[in-house]
């Protein structure tokens, strides 16, 4: 396919700006000094380009799309149409509190529902994603350490199922990290966890379920052990999709956590799109949380910045407009709703991976929460098919591939997330084409090796494209 600057003619243009209606202002000195490369393309020059590159792309409106560890699931259409509201779109984020006082209340609400869901007191909506929510919260254990002079604690625990932005977060935030092995159920191995606890012990960091789809049934015990160490717990509420509604991270004895917006409340994750990752934490670290929190005033809403506060995290109030959408996603749900949401998004998980288990492996045979993860480990040995060759075969269908090798404690993993909103229809559709991608591969493998046939382009090196980006046109 050919890039905008490749196509159209010299002179070819259009006017998307509407007539000045201000005093016109010259600059006073021309700082360019290259020529301003614009395409030179009609209308439906540029209408018919950006179309055909939608059709290149895969979303939620295109299809299954069970990305493990990252909930794509449908996000009702009422959530974008808030968000684009004029009075949420053109506000500055300097204007005086008395004239955004709408958009405090959202956030002041927000703050509050997700609260309730988390099981926490109080709420900063400022990080931008999941792992600047760690980050946040890292720095937020780290400030209760030193606010009680408790020099000694440097070491965050966290288990090696856990997400590859867990540890990295640690190590920004200053701590060492302490890895600790798993059981056999992908679960904390309690005795390891004792081992590891300690008057260095800053914290735990957990994800619950953890990233193998399970729910650890010692989370009370988890907690404890590191509580009674010293140390504060810290929950990746990432993926909230298995248990919002049903259980609260705070009863778990949990103090501090994030959540990802931009999973399981209203924005799709990835794509490069903003994202959202507040920080809930227990009453005795509000204190310290970052930038401001939305509150109630005596005729209305107000800023408040926090006594012991670490600092901003980012400019301004974070990334508003996810907050509208996943306002607006709690309201219309509703607390039965919210509750329902997540009972489904277990049951298609728990549907789809009965369904294939007499075809494919799974890693932990269990009951799982939101997702479940598959090994390919014996078709890799036996015929060399491996977990991206079926991935890969999956697009041939039309079907975004699985998360793909991870958790790393599973070789050849293949994580299935459908999330509440498939139908049965779809995932049985789903649950045929993996059944036929594994005939084949038993039947003709090297079909399967060399799939993708029918897309675009085929296989792509990816070590190169990460490695060596081309993102600029060369005139
Ligand atoms: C997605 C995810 C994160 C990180 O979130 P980002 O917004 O991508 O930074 C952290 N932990 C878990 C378990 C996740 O699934």
């Amino acid at each position: 396919m050919k890039l905008i600057y490749e196509i159209g003619e010299e002179g070819r243009k259009l006017d998307l700006f509407p007539e000045l209606d201000v005093e016109k202002y010259e600059l006073k000195a021309n700082k360019r000094n290259v020529e301003l490369h614009l395409p030179h393309v009609s209308e439906q020059e540029l209408s018919r380009h950006f179309t055909n590159l939608a059709k290149r792309t895969h979303g939620v409106n295109d299809g299954f799309y069970p990305l493990g560890s990252c909930t794509m699931k449908y996000n009702p259409k009422i959530d974008e149409e808030m968000a684009v509201l004029p009075g949420f779109t053109n506000v500055h984020p300097l204007a005086p509190v008395e004239s955004v006082e709408g958009c405090l209340e959202v956030m002041e609400t927000l703050q509050e529902r997700l609260c309730k869901i988390a099981g926490m007191d109080a709420m900063t909506l400022q990080p931008a994603a999941g792992a600047h929510g760690e980050f946040t919260g890292l720095l937020l254990i780290k400030a209760y350490h030193e606010s009680r002079n408790d020099k000694a604690r440097t070491k965050i625990i966290v288990p090696d199922s856990a997400h590859g932005t867990n540890p990295a977060s640690a190590v920004m935030a200053g701590f060492e990290v302490i890895n600790i092995p798993s059981d056999d159920k992908g679960c904390v191995d309690l005795d390891g966890l004792r081992n590891a606890v300690g008057p260095d012990t800053a914290g735990l960091m957990l994800t619950n379920p953890n990233t193998v789809g399970v729910f650890d049934k010692n989370i009370l015990e988890i907690t404890k052990i590191v509580h009674e160490a010293g140390g504060l717990c810290y929950y990746d509420g990432a993926n909230l999709n298995a248990v919002m509604g049903q259980c609260r991270p705070g009863d778990m004895g949990f103090d501090v956590l994030h959540i990802n917006l931009h999973k399981t409340f209203a924005t799709p994750h990835g794509g490069g799109g903003p994202g959202s990752g507040p920080v809930g934490c227990k009453e005795f670290l509000a204190k310290f949380l970052p930038g401001f929190t939305a509150v109630k005033s005596a005729n209305g809403f107000d800023k408040k910045y926090a006594d012991n506060t670490i600092g901003n995290l980012r400019t301004m109030a974070g990334n508003f407009l996810v907050m509208v959408k996943a306002l607006t996603y709690i309201t219309t749900l509703g607390k039965e709703g919210i509750k329902e949401a997540s009972s489904n998004a277990v049951l298609n998980a728990n549907y789809m991976r009965v369904k294939l288990s007499k075809t494919y492996h799974m890693a932990y045979p269990v009951t799982c929460m939101h997702e479940f993860v598959m090994t390919l480990e014996e078709e890799h040995k036996n015929i060399n098919v491996s977990a991206m060759d079926i991935a890969k075969s999956m697009l041939d269908y039309g079907i975004h591939p699985p998360t793909m090798y991870f958790p790393l404690i599973v070789h050849e993993a293949l994580m299935v997330e459908p999330t509440e909103t498939e139908t049965k229809e779809e995932m049985d559709h789903v649950i045929n084409v993996l059944k036929e991608i594994h005939e084949k591969a038993e039947k003709d493998p090297e079909y399967v090796r060399s799939a993708p046939h029918t897309t675009v382009i085929n296989r792509p090196d990816e070590v190169g494209a990460a490695r060596n980006p081309i993102v600029a046109f060369k005139f």
